[in-house]
């Protein structure tokens, strides 16, 4: 087996979060190593590249990157009511992912990690970490190892980390569509078209949209989509699919192992996007992997990473699993109650005013200022459950 060489920290994953991670600890002069296993960036992309101002702030990437800045989005219920959520500001940008993914790499090299794509991580063995790389068995020795390996992390496997707290399965179709607002996003909830979760279409490149869904369903999932496309009378140009771990893991760190993104089940529970708390989470790993390379006397351990990430996000996402139980499981029928409660002047305007797609917590505080709009949403579920045959049930 032959020795690639020493380092401080080795990144496993070359995704968008693996790429934070390894420009965060180079920055802090930590020798890192980034390791990828396709040859990047993988295409298609399983991703719709709906992110916030605010991530690609933290991302350090410019307009560059954006396709669409998004003003608002249009909210289906099963029955065909629908909401319209507006606002004056930019609430959301359309990203060209596959730039994005390009960039982060470019600024992970130009502040000194070295990458190598097409070499797969197979095994950890005490501080070494070993690479299959054109047939043939590497090894690398580090002090600090980083998971960015995704969904399916084999590093947190390796790592003996608990599971995340539930997969749900993400589908999209590229189409041609057009769009009457270039600047809306539509969403659509019918536990008939993506059951637990919602159905998207987001416009795209000019001409294009990103049409998919995401569901607990794993089995047939694929005539789901079919459904959608048909409903909404589309064709799709190219379809790709790809699991999105919700509910983080309870531990992310372990003997000189941290893991990060997708493979730490950082992504928000109410939308399945992991891009902006996963960039935020990799700037905390880097840096503690940097620090406790260069200065293990002076370091609290990597356990501060696990402390700093969950001050961060840790009370935003459980929130968010707690939306999930709650709503997730509604039924068409209370579904419906719920968007007929929902439509309300003032509340949509709360809604529009304080909606924030990374901290959905925003929307609460903003109602419970109100105590007013809570009385009102509380005797309409009275009214409308107490007159329905269907009761509101928790979640499974
Ligand atoms: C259909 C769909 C739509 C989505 N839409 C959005 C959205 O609009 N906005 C948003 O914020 N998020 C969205 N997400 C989620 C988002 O795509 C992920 O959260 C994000 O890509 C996570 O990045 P990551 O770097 O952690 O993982 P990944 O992007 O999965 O990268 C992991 C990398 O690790 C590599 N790897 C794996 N194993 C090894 C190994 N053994 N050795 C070496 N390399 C390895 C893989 O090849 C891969 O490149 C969506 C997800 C899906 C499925």
């Amino acid at each position: 087996m032959k020795d690639f060489g020493k380092y401080d920290c080795i990144v496993v994953g070359g995704g968008p979060v693996g790429a934070v991670a390894a420009r965060s600890a180079a920055r802090q002069g930590a020798k890192v190593l980034l390791v990828e296993r396709d040859e990047t960036p993988a295409y298609p992309y399983r991703c719709t590249g709906i992110v916030s101002p605010r991530c690609l702030e933290e991302a350090e990437l410019g307009g560059g990157v954006v396709l669409r800045n998004i003003r608002g989005g249009i909210i289906h219920a099963p029955n065909g009511r629908s909401l319209r959520i507006e606002s004056k500001d930019t609430r959301a940008l359309v990203i060209d992912r596959r730039l994005f993914h390009l960039k982060l790499l470019e600024m992970a090299q130009e502040s000194g990690a070295e990458f190598i794509s097409r070499s797969r991580v197979v095994g950890l063995d005490n501080q070494w970490v070993l690479i299959k790389r054109n047939g043939l068995p590497y090894r690398a020795k580090t002090k600090v190892i980083i998971g960015a390996d995704g969904p399916k992390s084999q590093v947190a496997k390796w790592a003996k980390l608990p599971p995340p707290n539930q997969l749900l399965l993400g589908l999209q179709a590229t189409a041609r569509y057009e769009p009457k607002r270039g600047d809306f996003i539509e969403v659509y909830f019918d536990q008939y078209l993506a059951p637990g979760f919602f159905a998207w279409v987001v416009p795209a490149e000019e001409g294009i949209a990103r049409v998919g869904l995401a569901t607990y369903r794993m089995k047939g999932a694929s005539s789901l989509l079919k459904r959608l496309m048909d409903k909404l009378n589309l064709k799709p140009l190219r379809i790709n699919a790809g699991l999105i771990p919700i509910g983080p893991r309870s531990r992310t760190v372990e003997k000189g192992v941290m893991v990060v993104g997708d493979a730490a089940a950082q992504a928000k529970p109410t939308s399945g996007g992991g891009l902006y708390t996963g960039i935020v989470a990799a700037k905390i790993a880097g840096q503690v992997a940097a620090n406790h390379a260069l200065a293990p006397q002076d370091s609290n351990g990597l356990m501060i990473y696990e402390k700093r990430w969950r001050e961060k996000l840790g009370h935003e996402l459980s929130l968010g699993i707690a939306l999930r139980r709650l709503f997730g499981h509604l039924s068409n029928h209370e579904l419906n109650l719920i968007f007929a409660i929902l439509d309300n002047k003032a509340l949509l305007n709360t809604i529009s005013t304080y909606g924030d797609i990374d901290y959905p917590s925003s929307i609460i505080k903003a109602l419970l200022q109100q105590p007013k709009e809570w009385l009102r949403i509380w005797r309409g579920l009275n009214s409308k459950f107490a007159s329905s045959s269907t009761p509101l049930k928790p979640a499974a």
